[in-house]
């Protein structure tokens, strides 16, 4: 083995442990939580290691970085999701390659995405990203959609071709009621997950927690928890 295949082993080793450590606190099947990689700013080499290593999902947070790379790995077993936030201009090319989108927040790009999953003859999971930082209104800094707007923007992506709802999706917020409470910002995640499912009973993804905060994303009840730095290491530059 590499040094850096021994290294991501061992993050990787290490990561599985706190996951399955939360599933057993949580009384839920270790099975229930799916663990996506996330491998922005590192290289499509890391991933081809990741995937030799058994990860079957990887994630990316932006298109100009994620295009080349899941080209350079489209031979390998995998399942991508983008997590950033997403212009329009770019939905043609990420409904390239990704599997599911963790990003959706607002009716222009659930236009911008249907029509490019449509020409490229793709069905893509969509997850409503919902932003904790505020109840109604705007999205939040970081891209988002108020908690009160989910239910609309899930009836547009079921009117829409080529997409389909699968979830919702947050980050624990840096400002706002939930500031420094992943706990309780994604026990409202979940809260909003359950309304969404009523109508939508195939939207069952609820995708939290990262390196920081994933034993309190499993404890509210997260299927998809996406890290990176504590598989990959620190990223080269603040990102
Ligand atoms: C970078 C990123 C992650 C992973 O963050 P880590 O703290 O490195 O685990 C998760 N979700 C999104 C949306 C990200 O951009």
């Amino acid at each position: 083995m590499t040094d850096r295949k021994a290294e991501l082993a061992a993050n990787l080793a290490r990561v599985e442990e706190r996951i399955t450590r939360a599933c057993v606190a949580a009384g839920r099947a270790r099975e229930d939580v799916t663990l996506v990689v996330v491998t922005k700013t590192h290289p499509a080499d890391d991933v081809r290691l990741l995937a030799e290593l058994g990860v079957r999902h990887v994630a990316e947070n932006r298109d100009q970085e994620a295009a080349p790379k899941a080209a350079a790995c489209a031979d390998l077993p995998l399942t991508w999701h983008f997590v950033g936030q997403l212009q329009t201009n770019k939905a043609r090319s990420v409904a390239r390659y990704a599997d599911f989108v963790h990003s959706v927040d607002r009716p222009r790009l659930v236009t911008a995405l249907s029509s490019a999953a449509e020409r490229e003859g793709r069905r893509i999971g969509c997850l409503l990203q919902v932003a904790l930082d505020r109840e109604s209104g705007a999205a939040g800094q970081r891209g988002g959609v108020a908690p009160d707007g989910v239910g609309e923007l899930a009836a547009e992506l079921d009117a829409a071709v080529g997409l389909w709802a699968a979830g919702v999706m947050t980050v624990a917020p840096l400002s706002g009621p939930y500031a420094g409470r992943p706990r309780a910002a994604f026990d409202r995640l979940r809260e909003i997950s359950t309304r969404l499912r009523a109508d939508h009973p195939a939207a069952n993804m609820m995708s939290a927690g990262m390196s920081a905060d994933l034993e309190e994303a499993v404890a509210a009840g997260a299927t998809h928890v996406r890290i990176g730095s504590a598989v990959l290491g620190e990223r080269p530059g603040l990102r």
